[in-house]
């Protein structure tokens, strides 16, 4: 077998030899009836299911270029199958001694990742839930004071504003005058500063803000759901992202991650951190399950979530043993390889004057649009549509992208001679997020301008 290759079957053979030798330590047990399927029902429901999965984009492959998905690595497959066939739950230590070590582990290397000499931390199930978390110890903290935020925020923290009834302002965090002004009021009691907007992956001046933030008193939370590893490459002599924003992150009073987007985890693994752990006190609860121990909290007592899979905690573990968060090693080489392929396709769009890139990427989303003569949002948006189907829909050659609506003036103000006949234009947009899109890129664009050809 090719060492070279990734091939995950000898590692689920491992992960079923790990299962055989963890139930061997106590007597056999045999299932109960009720519980015995015969083999050839379990293989044609799992023949229905790899049929209808077939319902998918091919979200592995360098020509799934549009949202953020990707399978996971399968290092965290095999870690994932090993830990869930036992089934541990993070919710508290002895319903999951192991697996709540590995994510105290892991959640510090994180942590340390961003600087946070100090912090109290956990995964969660979603980027939501996180950012649900570090708005909800907001509110603590700032009972009566809003959350404020650019509106490239992630659409649901207005949402947990909501339900946490907490007043929510739009503010444009690029403006720092405005900022200020709004500051000086001394209505708002945190700002959410957003590393990688979900849209664009454009980071926020975080680095500008802080100042502003500590001046007035209010508390400070960066949502990193997307862009939290990109820290890596801002690290080191020769950084692949603006680094100042990034540097600023230690900055913050909280901050959340998802390792289920860059960090080649399955669904289900947010991570949120907090820089001072006495927030750990907001938490306290009196279960009649759980109790409330100052020393070391554990990890039921610090989430707002109770059961959660402590198999999430095992497959990011394993992962980061195998892959560290270092800029040149492990999680760096792979980041920067997304990076490189979003500034090589941007870079296409730049030197073709039949396309025009939307806004240049801070990480390695890129966003787009043809240039047609009928240079209007409507024919801009036309040609969009159809590039997006005509490429899904190519027999041959197909591609997938995303499509994505812009503020028709934002074209305006970069793009002289653009005509705003509605006030939104469709655009394209494509997640660079899988390494292997690096070399992929020519073949990428090659298709994309053939593609147009036929669409005009
Ligand atoms: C994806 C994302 C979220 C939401 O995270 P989920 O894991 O999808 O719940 C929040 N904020 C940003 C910036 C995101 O990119």
């Amino acid at each position: 077998m090719n060492d070279q290759s990734n091939d995950l079957a000898p590692l689920l053979d491992a992960a079923l030899r790990a299962q055989r030798q963890f139930r061997s330590r106590w007597d056999a047990v045999t299932p109960n009836p009720s519980m015995v399927l015969p083999e050839g029902t379990m293989r044609t429901v799992l023949d229905e299911l790899a049929e209808r999965l077939k319902e998918n984009y091919p979200f592995f492959h360098p020509r799934y270029a549009g949202q953020m998905l990707k399978p996971p690595h399968p290092i965290a497959v095999a870690a994932y199958l090993t830990a869930m066939q036992i089934n541990p739950n993070n919710h508290a230590l002895d319903g999951g001694p192991a697996t709540a070590k590995m994510e105290l582990e892991a959640v510090r290397a994180i942590a340390a990742m961003f600087g946070y000499t100090d912090h109290l931390g956990h995964l969660t199930s979603s980027g939501t839930i996180a950012n649900l978390e570090a708005l909800w110890v907001a509110r603590c903290i700032h009972p009566d004071r809003a959350v404020a935020f650019s509106r490239n925020a992630h659409y649901t923290h207005r949402r947990m504003c909501d339900l946490l009834q907490l007043r929510s302002v739009e503010t444009d965090l690029t403006d720092p005058e405005a900022l200020e002004q709004l500051l000086r009021q001394g209505t708002v009691g945190t700002l959410v500063v957003t590393i990688g907007t979900t849209g664009t992956g454009s980071v926020e001046p975080l680095h500008r803000i802080v100042p502003l933030a500590r001046k007035y008193g209010v508390r400070l939370h960066a949502d990193c759901a997307y862009g939290g590893f990109f820290t890596l490459l801002a690290q080191g002599p020769s950084p692949a992202v603006a680094p100042e924003p990034f540097l600023a992150l230690r900055e913050c009073d909280s901050i959340v991650i998802d390792p289920h987007k860059h960090g080649l985890q399955p669904y289900g693994c947010g991570c949120v951190l907090f820089r001072d752990p006495a927030v750990g006190a907001y938490y306290k609860h009196d279960s009649p399950y759980t109790y409330f121990t100052s020393a070391e909290l554990h990890l039921g007592e610090i989430s707002l979530e109770c059961s959660r899979a402590g198999a999430s905690a095992a497959a990011l573990w394993a992962t980061l043993r195998a892959l560290p968060l270092l800029p040149d090693e492990g999680f760096g080489p792979i980041l920067r390889r997304c990076r490189e392929a979003a500034l090589a396709l941007h870079d296409e769009f730049v030197r073709s004057p039949r396309w025009e890139p939307f806004i240049e990427p801070d990480l390695d989303i890129v966003t787009y649009f043809p240039r047609p003569s009928e240079f209007t949002a409507s024919r801009v948006s036309q040609l969009s549509e159809r590039l997006f189907a005509g490429t899904m829909n190519s027999p041959d050659e197909p591609l997938y992208l995303a499509l994505f609506s812009v503020d028709s003036a934002a074209i305006a103000a970069r793009f002289p001679g653009f005509v705003q006949d509605q006030p939104v234009t469709r655009i394209l947009r494509s997640v660079l997020m899988k390494p292997e899109h690096h070399s992929f890129v020519p073949q990428l664009f090659a298709i994309l301008d053939k593609s147009l050809d036929s669409v005009q």
